[in-house]
């Protein structure tokens, strides 16, 4: 309202001199938020523990500069006065791409009122402490008042954006643009069909013996392996490095300078590894990132489900499948020979898939692995539409785990408490993009093998050249140019679907369990 009552400054000025001034000021706003991920990367790396108080204030300021300036009214009349022009370029061009996102940015930021803002992050940050203390007491009471307090804040944020046909709707699409609670929920439950069958003939087999993974390794051994392995894959360690950190994350200063960190265990030979090749995805993608669009909101990845797919892939679809680990086995067992030396590939290979119903979703197999995060993507809806009241959320969560699962966690340490997500960012929204991303790795990857079926060659000699190539020029390069549903159906020719992932985990894994997994459930049974 503020914006169209004020006179029109730019009505002088050429559409490029305006666009250039717009290029100008998100360039200000991206080094703003760089220096906030220096300052946060910092605090956890390398930061000593006196200077967390400070470190909260500079990240705050720092923060607060960049929020004020992607939400200034004079970035607001700026895009405002470019839209006409915006609509008179091709409508894949850079710029006119670049005015489009600006301006929907623009105007979701601008709905959600700074005291909000500024109230949300504190209350999420005290949250989150009490949570880091609560977890390990396995004290849930201590965190009632605090998780009602998100589910508040998750409620109010909505409401800004209202009318919406469900709750959850403004939420998702902060995370996964374009989606829907409607588009989400038939997603998932596609896949609970498919999955709950599958895990339940996997379940009854024998579990696979994990005992190699076990052990005495050396942390810089593990590091070193990690890294080469990192460097064949293609992460461009003259614009990216590894450190180490309590909880592993990829981060972004600058379209040259995209890090990841990685933490240890010295008693586990992969638990470091494969968080390594997960957040290597991640920062390969943000590289791979066309130049043209660096310094600007298009110059990042689609949405966190499509990142999600690019961590998943290289971790999982292609480091853990046998192609990769018979190249690698000899090296590993090099590198760990007095611990590996009557290990076969196979045995390894069966042990780092080892599919098991556990408690603990970070820690989960591929298979099961959704099956937890349809548990709380079910429970945040009910707690969002006042279905589910929060001081009934541990017994609510026990339950799903008996009957989606077949476990029960002993305690709330392992049960509700065990994510971060609800009690520091918020409720809603977060988990469903642990799985699109599941779901488009394997689309991706199909994609890939179409235009070149000898990428599983490839990859068994320790090749991965055309498999980034072709994901680089598909995928990586448009970065946020287009909306994440369009970014899917360019790259992969098709809207995001789960039968590749089905096709993916029924081969996968009825090959490692020896049992006739390759079709749908229902023609099994004809057959
Ligand atoms: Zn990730």
């Amino acid at each position: 309202m503020a914006r169209a009552s004020l006179p029109v400054r730019n009505a002088k000025r050429s559409p490029e001199q305006m666009l250039k001034e717009l290029r100008q000021r998100l360039r200000e706003i991206r080094d703003l938020s760089g220096a906030a991920a220096v300052l946060n990367w910092d605090q956890s790396t390398y930061m000593p523990p006196g200077g967390a108080a400070a470190r909260a204030r500079q990240y705050a300021v720092v923060s607060k500069l960049a929020h004020e300036r992607m939400t200034s009214a004079a970035l607001g009349r700026l895009v405002d006065a470019l839209a006409p022009y915006g609509e008179t370029l091709p409508a894949d061009s850079d710029d006119a791409r670049l005015i489009a996102v600006v301006r929907r940015d623009f105007e979701k930021a601008a709905k959600v009122p700074a005291r909000y803002v500024a109230r949300a992050s504190a209350i999420g940050a005290a949250s989150y402490d009490a949570w880091t203390r609560a977890r390990p007491a396995n004290d849930f009471s201590a965190m009632q008042s605090w998780l009602q307090q998100m589910v508040d804040l998750s409620r109010e944020y909505a409401s800004y954006f209202a009318p919406y046909a469900h709750i959850s709707d403004p939420l998702i699409d902060d995370t996964d643009e374009g989606m829907t609670y409607a588009s989400v929920r038939a997603l998932l439950a596609a896949l609970r069909t498919e999955l709950v069958p599958l895990v339940r003939a996997v379940c009854e087999e024998p579990l696979a013996d994990t005992t190699c993974l076990h052990g005495d390794f050396a942390p810089d051994s593990q590091v070193a392996f990690g890294l080469s392995i990192t460097r064949a894959f293609g992460y461009d360690l003259n614009r990216g490095r590894l450190d180490r950190s309590p909880h592993p994350f990829c981060t972004k200063f600058s379209a040259d300078d995209v890090r990841i960190t990685t933490r240890i265990r010295p008693d586990e030979l992969t638990y470091s590894l494969f968080s390594i090749l997960h957040e290597a995805g991640h920062a390969m993608y943000e590289q791979g990132v066309a130049q043209e669009l660096a310094d600007t909101p298009l110059g990042q990845g689609a949405s966190i489900g499509v990142h999600e797919s690019q961590s998943r892939l290289w971790e999982n679809v292609v480091g853990r499948s046998f192609h990769f680990w018979d190249h690698y086995f000899p090296e590993l067992q090099s590198r760990f020979s007095r611990q590996l030396a009557s290990t076969s590939v196979e045995t390894f290979y069966r042990a780092i898939n080892k599919v098991e119903r556990t408690l603990i979703r970070t820690e989960a197999d591929e298979l099961t692995y959704n099956l937890h995060i349809i548990i709380r993507f079910e429970l945040e809806t009910e707690l969002l539409e006042g279905k589910l009241a929060v001081k009934d959320l541990p017994e609510a969560w026990r339950a799903r785990y008996e009957s989606d699962l077949g476990v029960v966690p002993p305690d709330d340490r392992d049960g509700c408490l065990q994510d971060v997500h609800w009690y520091g960012n918020g409720v809603g929204a977060a988990f469903p993009s642990y799985t699109i991303g599941n779901v488009l790795s394997a689309q991706f990857y199909a994609a890939a093998l179409r235009a070149h079926p000898d990428i599983p060659q490839q990859i068994r000699a320790g090749e991965f050249g055309v498999l980034h190539g072709w994901l680089r020029e598909n995928l990586y390069r448009s970065g946020r140019k287009f909306m994440p549903a369009k970014t899917v159906q360019r790259a992969s020719g098709e809207p995001i679907s789960i039968k590749p992932y089905m096709e993916y985990l029924r081969k996968k894994y009825g090959e490692l369990y020896r049992l006739p997994l390759s079709s749908a459930p229902a023609e099994r049974t004809r057959a």
